[in-house]
């Protein structure tokens, strides 16, 4: 799949025509899916990412928050986009923001503790009312697909008090007034984010989601669903919300969830509970590939042993970099440019693993914005040259057993021995993080005598595998190459 968005998309409403004239040409290169960025209309209107929601049936049809369209175009031109990726075969995943909400119309008094942002299990001064943004009544959608409106009773928390001018973490005064049960001890318990969070544990929150659920899958005929934020939600939620959508259609709804976090064990604890109902974004793989890039000592062996793919190989998406670890976002961590190809190979040539490629790896990428320091800088991301290639490795050749050599410190491999379903399939990748790299490694008995050529680079001279189906493989410094039979 291609997460087909960037954090710095210019805010011109312009990403679904866009994406609509390019998917023949995605879909060519070999994508099956695209993830979409969320489609409802966000608190800052056309200048909203889609993180904070405003409107979950705005989907760019209203004149609500100072436009029409969302940041990424009108709502007819959101079906036209799926449309014309159901024409070439691919899948459209949709962006679900649950978690907050964003924008309310109006505020209402309300009874809070304050809780330490550190530790949000306990409360601190004594109960008070404060003035908070809860109510939302959507004046411009006047009841259009839906009469619900939201107000106190379907929050837990806020951190603003219009009131006093004072931000800080309120939790409601509510007969139970603990905060939800999530997965993980990060904040002592990390349920509230940012903005109105809702109560997942009020029964109108959850019914009235199952219904813009099910109104959101007849509405745009998307495929799937990337979840956010699922580490301050209620565990218990989406295994509900996700078997109300797929029994309610009948139909499969491939669904990964972004549970950010870098220790697999936790992840784990979570994909437990979600029962199968997800896959989750291999974040621990992302900081290995992070690390590799900028650390001249990363042992190449530990590449992959982190890894939520190395554990679950079908419960992991895996990416080289996302919206939130590009550069100057506030938890970037991106993998030096230098590394991209190894990473991508790692993702799209090995058997383990549904991978994911990042828009400005393949479109590119420049914008502007100011760094944690205040100071502005320019960013500017170059297309991944070899990720072309690399995707039709994956389509054509990287298929058969798979045969690791993760045993240096700087060059690791692994080869693939082909299908007989898919013609002269079988491949070896060889890569290295220090100086140029050599390696003995078996395709199979089969390859014999097979003449070998590096397909990322023509120059390099062709190999021989010898008569027990071994080879000894190069691969440029710092570099990466994938012998073919040729
Ligand atoms: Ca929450």
């Amino acid at each position: 799949m291609m997460q087909a968005f960037h954090w710095y998309l210019p805010a011109d409403g312009s990403l679904w025509k866009q994406l609509t004239a390019d998917a023949p040409a995605l879909a060519d290169a070999g994508f099956t899916a695209l993830w979409l960025p969320p489609a409802s209309k966000g608190s800052a209107g056309i200048y909203d990412v889609g993180y904070g929601p405003y409107d979950l049936y705005d989907l760019g049809e209203f004149n609500q928050k100072g436009s029409i369209p969302t940041k990424y175009g009108r709502k007819d031109d959101y079906l036209r986009l799926i449309q014309a990726c159901h024409g070439r075969g691919i899948q459209v995943y949709a962006d679900i923001v649950l978690n907050h909400k964003a924008g309310a119309d109006a505020t209402e008094s309300v009874c809070v503790h304050r809780v330490y942002p550190h530790d949000r299990r306990i409360e601190f001064g004594d109960k008070t009312e404060i003035e908070a943004w809860t109510r939302f009544d959507f004046p411009a959608r006047s009841g259009k697909y839906s009469g619900f409106t939201w107000n106190k009773q379907h929050f837990d928390g806020v951190d603003w008090d219009q009131r006093r001018g004072e931000g800080a973490i309120f939790k409601f005064c509510k007969p139970d007034s603990a905060w939800e049960s999530v997965v993980g001890g990060e904040a002592g318990n990390y349920d509230y984010l940012m903005f109105a969070d809702l109560d997942f544990t009020e029964r109108a929150v959850v019914e009235e989601l199952k219904r813009w659920g099910l109104w959101f899958l007849a509405e745009t005929g998307i495929d799937g669903f990337r979840l956010d934020a699922i580490k301050h939600i209620s565990f218990d939620f989406f295994h509900e919300w996700l078997h109300a959508m797929r029994e309610g259609t009948g139909r499969e709804i491939f669904t990964v969830g972004e549970f950010w976090c870098y220790d697999r064990t936790v992840l784990e604890l979570y994909l437990e509970y979600s029962h199968g109902a997800m896959l989750l974004f291999d974040a621990p793989l992302h900081l290995a590939f992070h690390h590799a890039s900028r650390q001249p000592s990363f042992d190449m062996r530990q590449l992959l042993t982190s890894s939520l793919v190395a554990e679950n190989p079908c419960q992991a998406v895996t990416l080289v970099d996302n919206h939130d670890t590009q550069p100057l976002q506030s938890l970037e961590s991106p993998v030096d440019f230098w590394f991209k190809p190894l990473a991508y190979a790692c993702i799209l040539l090995r058997e383990a693993g549904y991978p994911c490629v990042f828009y400005p790896d393949w479109y590119g990428a420049s914008y502007r914005d100011r760094g944690g320091d205040g100071n502005c800088y320019d960013i500017n991301i170059a297309p991944v040259p070899q990720l072309p290639a690399l995707l039709a490795l994956r389509a054509n050749l990287a298929y058969g057993r798979q045969r690791d050599y993760f045993d240096h410190p700087r060059t690791v491999g692994w080869t693939r021995a082909g299908d007989p379903g898919f013609a002269n399939s079988g491949l070896a990748v060889l890569m290295s993080s220090g100086d140029a790299g050599w390696k003995w490694m078996e395709l199979g008995p089969g390859w014999a005598g097979r003449r070998l050529v590096d397909r990322l680079d023509p120059a390099q001279p062709a190999l021989v595998v010898n008569a027990d189906g071994w080879a000894c493989f190069t691969c440029p410094a710092r570099g990466l190459s994938v012998w073919v039979a040729g």
